[in-house]
C-alpha cells in the first residue's frame, strides 16, 4: 500500500513528507493505521547526525494507533486493538529477555542499528529502493508495520495524542523513577532537566509520593510546568550551584538525582546534590563517546549508585498498559506534558520546536 512518511534521506537536512510504499504485514507482524505520534529527542539526535542511521528511513519511535490488519500467526481478533508501540519488542531468546529486561534485548537492538524488522529486511520502500525502519517502529508516517509483541494493546479511554507518550518519554520519566531506582514514598528526588523526560519522571515521582521533588531547569517556564506537576521546589541553576541549592533544601543531599538532559556537567552537578549512599540516575542521552565526571572517591567511600536508564528499566508489554490506565484515570496527568499537537505536514516545524527546548511535546496526528 502507499502511505505518507516524513523521510530523512540525509543528516542535517528536513525531513521529506511524501509516498513511501509499505508492504503487507509478513508473518508475527501487524499493520497499523497510525493516530498520533510524539517527536522526541532521540529522533532530533538522528537528524543531527548525532547519532548514526541508515539511510533513507522514516523516523519516529512514540506512536499510537489502531491494528488495521495481521500478519500470519498473529490473532485475527487483534484487528481494531488500539495500541502503543514500542521499540523494545522482546525476543524472548537473548540474556536481557530472560533476565526480564526487554529494554535491553540484543535482537531488537540489532534491528535497530540495521534499520530493519526482524528478519532482516524492510518493508518499507520506494520501488527497489529500501527504506529503513527505525527502531522497529517508523511512526512520522499514516501507518506502520511491526512486529506483533511491539504493538502494545491499552485501554481506548485515553486519548491517542497522549497514548502515543507511553513509546517513549513518559515511560522512560516515569519509570526511571518507580522502576531503575525504586524510589520509596517519602524519599527526596531531584530532577535534572525539564523536559518531556524530566517532567515525566516528576509525574513518577508524585505518583509513588517521594517528598520533596526539586525541579531543575534553566527555563522559567519548564520550572512552572514542573511545579504545576507536582514538584514541591523548583531550583534555577543561574542563582549558583543547584547541588549547593538541593542541598539548602535537603540537608545532606537528596536520596536520587534523575539526569534527564544528557549534559555531562549536569551528571555531575546531579551526582554531586545526592546524599552519601544516594543513586544518581542518568537518563538524557548525548552524542556516542561523550564522557562525564564525577568525585571517586566520594562514590566509593559512601557508596554511591549511578545507574544508566534505558526506558526507565521498563517491559513495555508489563508496564505500559497501567501507565495507560493510570493515565486515563487522570491519576498519571500527560495532558499538560503536550504543548504542541500539528498534521504530518509541519512535521520540520514540530522539529525545530521541539530543538528549541520551548514547550513541551510536540504530537504529530495523523
Ligand atoms: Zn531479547
Ligand atoms: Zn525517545
Amino acid at each position: 500500500m502507499k502511505i505518507r512518511a516524513a523521510v530523512m534521506e540525509q543528516a542535517k537536512h528536513p525531513l521529506v513528507v511524501g509516498d513511501v510504499e509499505l508492504d503487507e504485514p509478513r508473518r508475527d507482524e501487524v499493520l497499523v493505521r497510525m493516530l498520533a505520534t510524539g517527536i522526541c529527542r532521540s529522533d532530533l539526535s538522528f537528524m543531527d547526525g548525532k547519532w548514526p542511521s541508515p539511510l533513507p528511513i522514516v523516523l519516529g519511535h512514540e506512536g499510537a494507533g489502531v491494528i488495521e490488519a495481521v500478519g500470519e500467526g498473529v490473532d485475527e481478533s487483534r484487528v481494531g486493538e488500539r495500541v502503543v508501540l514500542t521499540f523494545a519488542p522482546p525476543c524472548g531468546r537473548c540474556r536481557f529477555c530472560l533476565e526480564g529486561r526487554a529494554n535491553l534485548c540484543l535482537e531488537a537492538a540489532a534491528c535497530m542499528d540495521a534499520g530493519t524488522l526482524r528478519d532482516g529486511t524492510t518493508r518499507l520502500h520506494r520501488g527497489d529502493e529500501r527504506v529503513h525502519h527505525l527502531a522497529l517502529v517508523s511512526s512520522f508516517a499514516d501507518h506502520a508495520v511491526v512486529p506483533a509483541n511491539a504493538a502494545i494493546p491499552v485501554t481506548g479511554e485515553l486519548e491517542p495524542g497522549l497514548a502515543c507518550l507511553l513509546g517513549c518519554g513518559v515511560t522512560t520519566g516515569v519509570m526511571s523513577v518507580t522502576r531503575r531506582a525504586n524510589v520509596r514514598p517519602g524519599e527526596s528526588v531531584a530532577v535534572f532537566g525539564c523536559g518531556g523526560v524530566g517532567l515525566a519522571a516528576v509525574l513518577g515521582a508524585g505518583l509513588i509520593s517521594a517528598q520533596p521533588v526539586i525541579a531543575v531547569d534553566p527555563l522559567p517556564d519548564k520550572r512552572a510546568m514542573a511545579l504545576g506537576l507536582g514538584a514541591t521546589h523548583a531550583v534555577d541553576p543561574a542563582e549558583g550551584d543547584p547541588a549547593d541549592q538541593i542541598r539548602a533544601i535537603v540537608p545532606g543531599g537528596v536520596d536520587h538525582a534523575f539526569e534527564a538532559i544528557g549534559i555531562p556537567d549536569v551528571a555531575d552537578q546531579a551526582f554531586r546534590s545526592v546524599r552519601d549512599g544516594g543513586t544518581t540516575v542518568l537518563i538524557g542521552q548525548p552524542a556516542m563517546g561523550v564522557k562525564a565526571g564525577f568525585d571517586v572517591y566520594d562514590a566509593t567511600q559512601f557508596e554511591h549508585t549511578i545507574l544508566g536508564s534505558n526506558l526507565g528499566g521498563a517491559n513495555p508489554a508489563l508496564h505500559v498498559p497501567g501507565l495507560a490506565r493510570l493515565a486515563a484515570s487522570g491519576r498519571l496527568e500527560l495532558d499538560p506534558l503536550v504543548t504542541h499537537r500539528m498534521p504530518l505536514d509541519r512535521i520540520n516545524e514540530a522539529c525545530e520546536i521541539t530543538a528549541s527546548g520551548a514547550g513541551g511535546r510536540v504530537v504529530i496526528e495523523l
